[in-house]
């Protein structure tokens, strides 16, 4: 085909697929088969292959998944992307009603939506156009996750108007998919996921958009970031508006004017919950007009205009059979209550953790007792109490052993500690759990070893420390139980990808003490490489703002071990990568940027460059990039428009630049 011709065909495609689209995962209403669909995304995908050019970023072809990523980059919200406080009853709901009145009147009105348990995100388009997705993060810093967003198809790529726009919303996996997932992961013998939330969360967490892509994942987009300039005056409006442009928004939503309304249609939704196609685990009540929510304002956390109410946690009844202990990577004894299995929020139950030997006394928790049992936060299972007037006399109180399940050596309680210990290093059950650490996500990564190779391996004594994972041969390997040829070969070339890893990955896995994932990335950045901080001092370590005296001397001991030393020298022998690959710290004393140590803030819109651009360059020069003007602000870079920073800039008397000023001085 010329290349006339493909750019015209190219073009059509998009049409044609993103209505296609459009009608089956937003309208729920397809016009075409499937077969179709798939059809023409080969055609184009086909076309896209020998014209490379023609590949556009929003192209439909991006759902199919984009490029893999190293990491996420983060994102700063613009506009925070808030929490809403909690109702649990119907007093916190007509205390809510019975404070917003007061404040605005009677004449009030609120739009009560389904509160959809998936994870909240946030999209960006320009001119029409899908350009940034990201995380709610901690609120204020997201992560960039648009090449997988990208692949959620009820996401529009192009609005039908050419806006500026933000919008946060609700991904989600629907039970369905959520089910089909998780029977494919039994099959593969993964780990399933404990429900919809999580299987959405790690799905848009994945490097690899192919496997967001393949999750079937689902959105309803609930509000606009910024509804000035866009002629709405109320939340119910902005959502009817988002329909109109192209947005998947949940239809059940329902404008109710009195508290009485809103109670009817909790009661009403309480009751049809288990009918819908997705989780759901609350309803929000937003007071519907934008100048009404204005005079109602904020307070330090969420909004005085908005509540979530909150479904109690299903709570069930079971037997706690018996209590198992179990040894961790530390050393710490945690006590395990074993239940007759029973079905709580979806999954069906039969472990919960009783955490330490305190607790077990505080709820008088004995063996053979029936329990009371809900999932914390709808994820981990929790004994609640005892029905102690099930008792029946037989029950069995349960003492803590003095010795190590596993090795017999006598438990300690260290000072301050409620949790027991066994302090034997060459205990088997902390060296198992060791190495299911050094394997694990945040650490070393490596794919296809989970609890269940890895406590097989360490049985057979085929490994019996981390070094050992290097030296696994395929001979080995099938011989395990379940372990086929594929998935032998599968697991030792993710052995050999892990040699790769960046420094803090290692320096994580190897589990030192009060070193968490968050610290050895700081020390990988300072130190870069394993050697240096092989040799570094207490003073050295403590001079870093992050790192304390207790986590310092923690360090210090660990390399001076013998067994360390020579651990990392086999470590290094096997071609595993002691340095840090990610990006450099500048040193601030060392860099004659002006910006070098510096807190800047940017506002308003710049012309040359994008606001997330500007602040990489600046942090690349050592300065430091903030949301909010204050007095410790050292410099405002002010672009079109801007409004309240400069103002408040102004006040304070902090330095004022425009965008031409900052360009020139960044390209120094
Ligand atoms: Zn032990």
């Amino acid at each position: 085909m010329e290349k006339v011709a493909a750019e015209q065909r190219v073009h059509e495609l998009h049409e044609l697929l993103n209505q296609y689209n459009y009608e089956y995962h937003v309208l729920d209403k397809p016009s075409v088969p499937d077969a179709e669909y798939d059809r023409l995304m080969r055609e184009l995908l086909q076309l896209e292959d020998e014209f490379p050019e023609l590949k556009t970023e929003d192209s439909p072809s991006v759902r199919v998944g984009g490029q893999v990523l190293d990491s996420f980059q983060k994102v700063e919200h613009q506009i925070p992307m808030l929490s809403l406080g909690n109702a649990f009853n119907e007093q916190d709901l007509r205390d809510f009603d019975r404070r917003a009145r007061q404040a605005v009147g009677e004449s009030l009105s609120y739009v009560c939506e389904l509160k959809i348990d998936g994870l909240a995100v946030s999209l960006r388009y320009e001119q029409g156009r899908f350009v940034q997705g990201s995380t709610r993060g901690d609120g204020t810093i997201g992560e960039d996750i648009t090449v997988n967003l990208k692949t959620i198809r009820s996401i529009p790529l192009r609005l039908n108007k050419e806006i500026d726009i933000e919008v946060r919303g609700e991904a989600f996996m629907p039970r369905n998919s959520f089910e089909k997932l998780n029977a494919v992961r039994l099959q593969n013998e993964e780990e399933p996921f404990a429900n919809p939330r999580n299987a959405a969360a790690g799905s848009l967490r994945q490097l690899d958009p192919k496997i967001a892509a393949s999750r079937n994942l689902d959105i309803f987009l609930y509000s606009i970031a910024d509804t000035r300039n866009l002629g709405v005056d109320s939340h119910s409006d902005g959502l009817d508006m988002l329909d109109k442009v192209g947005f998947k928004t949940n239809p059940e939503r329902r404008k109710c004017t009195t508290i009485e309304e809103v109670l009817d249609y909790i009661k009403e939704w309480t009751e049809k919950r288990p009918s819908l196609k997705y989780d759901i685990d609350g309803i929000v009540i937003k007071v519907d007009s934008f100048d009404q929510q204005d005079e109602l304002g904020f307070t330090a956390k969420s909004p005085r205009w908005a509540i979530a109410y909150k479904f109690p946690a299903e709570e069930v009844v079971t037997k706690l059979i018996d209590i198992e202990l179990s040894v961790g990577r530390t050393g710490v004894i945690t006590p395990t209550a074993i239940l007759e299995p029973v079905r709580v929020a979806g999954t069906t139950v039969q472990r919960a953790s009783l955490h330490n030997e305190d607790l077990i006394r505080e709820k008088d928790i004995r063996i053979g007792d029936s329990v009371v049992v809900k999932k914390a936060g709808d994820i981990i299972p929790e004994v609640v109490n005892v029905l102690v007037e099930n008792r029946t006399g037989e029950e069995i109180e349960f003492l803590m052993p003095t010795h190590c399940p596993e090795c017999e050596s006598e438990l300690v309680r260290l000072d301050g500690e409620v949790a027991l210990r066994c302090m034997n290093p060459k205990c088997p059950a902390q060296i198992r759990e060791g190495l299911i650490h050094f394997v694990s996500r945040n650490a070393m990564n490596i794919d296809g070893l989970g609890e269940k190779v890895i406590s097989q391996l360490f049985d057979e004594q085929l490994i019996s420390d981390v070094a050992d994972i290097y030296t696994l041969t395929k001979e080995q390997l099938i011989k395990l139980e379940r372990m086929g040829e594929k998935s032998a070969d599968n697991l030792l070339s993710a052995i050999e990808v892990s040699k790769a890893n960046s420094l803090e990955k290692l320096l994580f896995g190897l589990g030192i003490r009060h070193v968490g994932a968050k610290a050895a990335k700081t020390l990988a950045q300072h130190f870069e490489i394993m050697e240096k901080l092989q040799v570094a001092t207490r003073e050295e370590l403590t001079a870093i703002n992050e790192i304390g005296e207790k986590m310092a001397d923690a360090i210090v001991t660990y390399f001076e071990l013998p067994e360390v030393h020579d651990l990392l020298n086999e470590l290094r022998e096997y071609g595993i990568n002691m340095e840090y690959k990610g990006p450099k710290l500048v040193s601030v004393e060392g860099s004659d940027s002006y910006f070098a140590g510096k807190t800047i803030v940017l506002t308003g819109k710049l012309e040359q460059m994008s606001r997330n651009e500007a602040k990489a360059e600046i942090e690349a020069l050592g300065g430091k990039v903030t949301g909010s003007v204050s007095k410790s602000t050292d410099l405002l870079i002010a672009g079109e428009a801007a409004g309240s920073k400069l103002t408040k800039a102004e006040q304070l008397q902090i330095e004022i630049w425009d965008e031409d000023r900052l360009v020139q001085e960044l390209r120094k």
